[in-house]
């Protein structure tokens, strides 16, 4: 190791979109910034294998999916062929490649320098960079933002060693580079992140089977906003199993032969979603003040400081809800604090999208969470089965639901399930951060023909 020692203000372990989010407002306070990334560039799991791929292929499932819907009003496309190349290649150039040049040049424009190699912590002011010629770096403030990493599949199966390798057998990461589309494709999950694989192969052409290791099919969701998702898993996929073990994995032939709740059959690959945990072993964190909690998650405060004075951290590795925008505004949150700022996260509502379809959305406080903790609410939930809108695209097989303080009426919780619903759970997140009221909600005028008519009309229900 050599003695190469540079001097910064604030230096940020990861350059996903905690990471270079924090560093960009640290820069733009003045702080001289550097980012350290084991791969050597921004975007982090986010850009590079999480959100953005997977959104570009659910968009391409999307428009197959409306070419068939065409049918239905005599406009009829013929069978899509698909070519494989062609959309890996405009995924990885037109999306990501895009998106990282210009997250590259925003880092340039800012000073933001991105050194590549691993870092770890010697003590609570210096970095240890690994696998760069910059060797170590003195900083005034730390943030960890080295985000979370797969469950690997040898804790969901049992003798998944012998399958070490197996091209046959895909993590999430893997499977977004579309190796191939696989005739009979079981895909195995405990989150959204498999329900969206699953959608992205069916569309492709997969005969797929979904098998979710959880007892819901996103667990936690409001029961009235999965069924309209349920009801789309059962037509769409050849098989839907919910609260299965995955019991047996193994190569048979030119196979992977699978035994989930009972069911033994053959696949020709299997995606494997296990879920992910926060990436904090192996960073040095105990030659610091920092701790970790028994799930791993650093463990900060509401501006983002770990308990020693110079770390601060942001995103997955701080724990659940692990989503690339609650990642972002803790970035800020965590600059803010250590150039001597009065932010706090403080939000009340964190949206959270599946991107499937229908999508769901939801943010602030559910109908079940609600009773679970005996608080009591009033609900009102609207069909999109007399939305104009719906009507006009032919969709009408969504949903939204408000849940609301009986008292004062102040919005607490929002869910919606439907085409669009991840663009319209903005209006709900802001609604519910600024202590909107359903009858502030309901005098809102909102355009017609619209799907977000239902937001008011949901809310007008509620202030009668
Ligand atoms: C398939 C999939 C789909 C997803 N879809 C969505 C979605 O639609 N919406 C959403 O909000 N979220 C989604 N997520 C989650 C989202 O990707 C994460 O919440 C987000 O990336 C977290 O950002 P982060 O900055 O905390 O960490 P990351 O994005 O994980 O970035 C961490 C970075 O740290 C680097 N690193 C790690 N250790 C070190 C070290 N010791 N030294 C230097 N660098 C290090 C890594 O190279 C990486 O670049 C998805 C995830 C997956 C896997």
């Amino acid at each position: 190791m050599g003695d190469l020692v540079r001097e910064v203000d604030v230096a940020v372990v990861g350059g996903g979109p905690g990471g270079y989010t924090a560093a960009f407002r640290c820069a733009e306070l003045g702080l001289e910034t550097v980012v350290v990334d084991a791969a050597g560039r921004l975007g982090g799991a986010c850009l590079w294998e999480g959100c953005i791929p997977s959104k570009a292929l659910l968009h391409v499932a999307a428009v197959l999916g409306l070419a068939a819907e065409a049918r239905e009003f005599g406009v009829d496309f013929g069978e899509p062929q698909v070519a494989l190349d062609t959309l890996r290649k405009w995924k990885a150039e037109r999306v990501v490649g895009r998106l990282a040049r210009g997250l590259a040049s925003l880092a340039r424009a800012r000073g933001v320098e991105v050194v590549a190699g691993r870092a770890v912590f010697e003590d609570a002011r210096t970095l240890r960079v690994e696998g760069d010629d910059l060797r170590r770096l003195r900083f005034r403030h730390a943030v960890v933002a080295t985000g979370a990493a797969p469950v690997p599949l040898a804790e969901l199966v049992p003798e998944a060693a012998a399958l070490a390798g197996s091209e046959r057998v895909l993590d999430a990461a893997a499977a977004l580079e579309l190796p191939e589309i696989p005739e009979r494709l079981l895909v195995v999950g405990v989150d959204y992140i498999g329900v969206e694989l699953a959608e992205i192969y069916a569309a492709l052409g997969s005969r797929v089977t979904l098998a979710m290791t959880a007892d819901a099919l996103l667990p936690g969701v409001d029961r009235d906003l999965l069924q309209p998702l349920v009801r789309h898993c059962e037509r769409r996929f050849e098989g839907l199993r919910v609260g299965v073990e995955l019991e047996r994995l193994r190569e048979v032939g030119g196979a992977v032969e699978a035994r989930f709740g009972g069911t033994t059959a053959e696949f020709d690959r299997v995606v494997v979603a296990a879920g992910r945990r926060p990436a904090s072993a192996g960073l040095g964190l105990e030659a610091t003040r920092a701790r970790v909690d028994a799930a791993g998650a650093v463990v900060v405060d509401a501006r983002c400081r770990t308990d020693d004075p110079h770390v601060y951290a942001v995103g997955d590795v701080t724990g659940e809800p692990m989503l690339a925008h609650r990642a972002m505004r803790q970035g800020v949150v965590a600059a803010e604090a250590l150039a001597g700022r009065p932010l706090a996260f403080d939000n009340v509502a964190i949206p959270a999208v599946v991107f499937t379809d229908p999508e769901v959305a939801w943010c602030g406080l559910g109908e079940e969470e609600a009773g679970r903790r005996g608080r009591p609410v009033r609900v009102a939930t609207v069909a999109w089965a007399a939305s104009g809108r719906a009507a006009t695209r032919g969709r009408a097989d969504g949903l939204t639901k408000l849940v609301a303080d009986p008292e004062s009426g102040r919005l607490l919780g929002v869910g919606i399930v439907g085409p669009g619903a991840a663009e319209l759970i903005g209006e709900a997140a802001l609604a519910l951060e600024a202590a909107l009221t359903a009858e502030d909600l309901a005098a809102t005028i909102h355009a017609h023909p619209t799907l977000a008519e239902s937001l008011m009309e949901a809310a007008a229900r509620l202030a009668r």
